[in-house]
């Protein structure tokens, strides 16, 4: 490709609307262009990189013995109607009627439509196991659609979907494909941790999330670096402060006056204790319930376990209306003669001798509060969020907490959809039995993304070499200069020649503007044609990862770089 003809417009500036990594340099290097919040269209060196992914995904997936396949974009109500989703779902479903009003959606997931195609045309257990799977876009009208392929509306994903006889089928192919997940993310050149996780709406027990590690990921894991324990925070189990003691003797509640101390910051630094014997409580609105949550006052909930606990579709701090409607005075408020539907405990709370609450009047707090005593609790829950250093719950080293991008999860459904859609199979003994399922989902232009937030420098992409959309950029330094010109286009060509994937950079423009989007676009080797190649007859190689900058004669050139990369992809 010559970068005369490349349609890749490439930007100097920073676009305002792009906060991370990713999102700046995928607009900066041209490789995509925004249409609509969370929409995005793939210029040529962009849909490249997709591309290739793509293709490590589908070799991995093929030989775990997955078949390729094309499910509908557009899904008919019934489907998730029948598996009671189409409520669940909630806001995030891409919704839209025909011309006869009925109604359909944009598939967020495939597991409706592909469990009712098993359940017509399969019907022995000889048929299975069977994994099938497909890559293609997939609609989530997300409520914060951000950081450009990371979290969009419109993405591609790859999901698969296996069939089995049992649980020990279902355990076999769960297996197959996280092993092929661990393949996949190494061969694009990702450092990653899988995780255990929740599994959320999608249902089933056992499920793992493969994270990309990096700052700006959106989701925190726990890790051990003692023992392999692993997990997203919303799945970790919150071990109670052992070192928290029973009620010793008699403590009396008592109203103080703590004039303008709204946060348990300041309530704690006016009393002069400890933040963790304060009690935090949280107002929530969920589902039209107004519900009180406690935790100990230095720690943090997590909505997630939170939603779980309480099993609602709708979770969201209390607006301020709710609490004047209901006589509550935001700051001071404490479980003591609350008005609210609810109140969840964290597993700590009651285990705490004394706390410093709210007392629900402005400017005042009661002191020697005894949860177990004082206060009535409807659930007491793990609610709240694993800290870094706090014990490992199966080997008690200090756990470390890290941010992740989730570039994959992996699921064993049971027998969630089976039941729900009835898809039966007649077994050996003669028997009608529910298939087994898993599901499994990689975030393909996710993975794009999460490449670049773990490679890339000041300068732009440092493209692992099995993504790059090209392999080498020949950049000549002057293309007034025949010579140079005619070096640099049979370089081109010679490469090419060898199966690599080549830009000549025949811009009539300075040496340093060329550098400057070679770095950018991150191309892992550049090479120069310059004063060198036409004196000493030989080229620049450098290196993008490393820096490495090395002279080659121009009669190895082409060796020297084949089997750099043939030896790396
Ligand atoms: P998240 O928790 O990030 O919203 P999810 O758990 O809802 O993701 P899954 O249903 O497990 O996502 O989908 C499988 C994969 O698809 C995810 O692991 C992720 O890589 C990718 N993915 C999910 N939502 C998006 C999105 N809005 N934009 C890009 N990729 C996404
Ligand atoms: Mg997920």
């Amino acid at each position: 490709m010559r970068m005369t003809q490349l349609f890749a417009p490439t930007l100097r500036e920073i676009p305002t609307e792009a906060e991370i990594p990713s999102h700046q340099l995928l607009l900066r290097a041209g490789m995509m262009r925004k249409v609509a919040a969370g929409v995005y269209t793939y210029l040529p060196l962009g849909y490249r990189v997709l591309t290739k992914i793509m293709k490590i995904v589908r070799e991995e997936m093929d030989a775990a013995g997955g078949q390729e396949l094309m499910l509908p974009i557009i899904q008919p109500a019934e489907l998730w109607q029948e598996s009671g989703r189409w409520v669940i779902y909630g806001e995030e479903m891409f919704r839209l009627q025909d011309r006869h009003q009925r109604n359909f959606c944009l598939g967020p997931t495939h597991e409706e439509i592909v469990t009712a195609l098993i359940r017509t045309n399969i019907s022995s257990y000889k048929e299975l196991p069977l994994l099938v799977y497909q890559i293609q876009n997939k609609y989530r009208d997300e409520k914060r659609p951000r950081f450009g392929l990371m979290r969009g509306r419109e993405f591609v994903m790859k999901d698969l979907y296996s069939f089995d006889r049992d649980t020990e089928g279902m355990e076999e192919s769960y297996k197959k494909m996280y092993d092929a997940y661990s393949k996949i993310f190494s061969r694009c050149g990702l450092k990653f941790k899988i995780v255990q996780a929740d599994s959320g709406a999608i249902g089933g027990n056992t499920s793992h999330e493969f994270m990309v590690l990096a700052g700006s990921g959106e989701a925190e894991l726990v890790y051990c670096e003692e023992c392999e324990y692993a997990a997203n925070v919303e799945k970790a189990a919150a071990v109670p402060d052992p070192s928290m003691e029973p009620v010793r003797g008699d403590v009396e509640k008592h109203l103080v006056h703590t004039p303008g101390t709204t946060t348990i910051a300041e309530v704690a630094s006016f009393l002069c204790i400890p933040e963790k014997e304060t009690l935090k409580s949280l107002l929530y609105e969920a589902d039209g319930d107004l519900v009180c949550v406690l935790l100990r006052g230095d720690r943090q909930i997590n909505e997630v376990k939170l939603q779980r606990v309480l099993d609602v579709l709708n979770l969201e701090l209390a607006a301020e209306e709710t609490l004047e409607k209901r006589g509550i005075h935001p700051g001071f408020v404490g479980p003591v003669d609350l008005n609210v539907d609810k109140i969840i405990a964290d597993l700590e709370v009651p285990l705490m001798p004394s706390a410093v609450t709210g007392a629900n009047k402005e400017d005042y707090h009661y002191t020697g509060v005894v949860p177990e005593r004082d206060l009535k609790f409807d659930a007491v829950a793990d609610i709240r969020e694993v800290e870094a250093g706090e014990g490992c719950q199966q080997c008690g080293e200090p756990l470390k907490k890290a941010r992740g991008i989730e570039v994959g999860q992996v699921f064993q459904l049971g027998t969630k959809y089976s039941d729900a859609l009835n898809a039966v199979y007649n077994d050996e003994d003669g028997q009608v039995k529910k298939v087994y399922m898993g599901c499994y989902g990689i975030g393909v232009s996710r993975t794009m993304a999460a490449a670049i937030e773990q490679n890339h420098d000041d300068d732009g992409i440092i493209w692992p070499l099995s993504i790059a959309p090209y392999h080498v950029v020949v950049v000549p330094v002057s293309d007034k200069n025949e010579s140079m010109m005619g070096i640099a286009q049979s370089i081109y060509e010679d490469l090419q020649d060898v199966g690599l994937e080549v830009v000549l950079d025949d811009r009539s423009e300075r040496a340093g503007v060329k550098f400057k989007d070679a770095d950018l676009i991150g191309f892992p080797y550049r090479i120069t044609v310059g004063k060198d190649t036409i004196e000493n007859g030989t080229v620049d190689v450098k290196c993008r990862k490393t820096g490495e900058q090395k002279a080659v004669p121009v009669t190895e050139i082409t060796q020297h770089l084949y089997s750099l990369i043939s030896s790396a992809t």
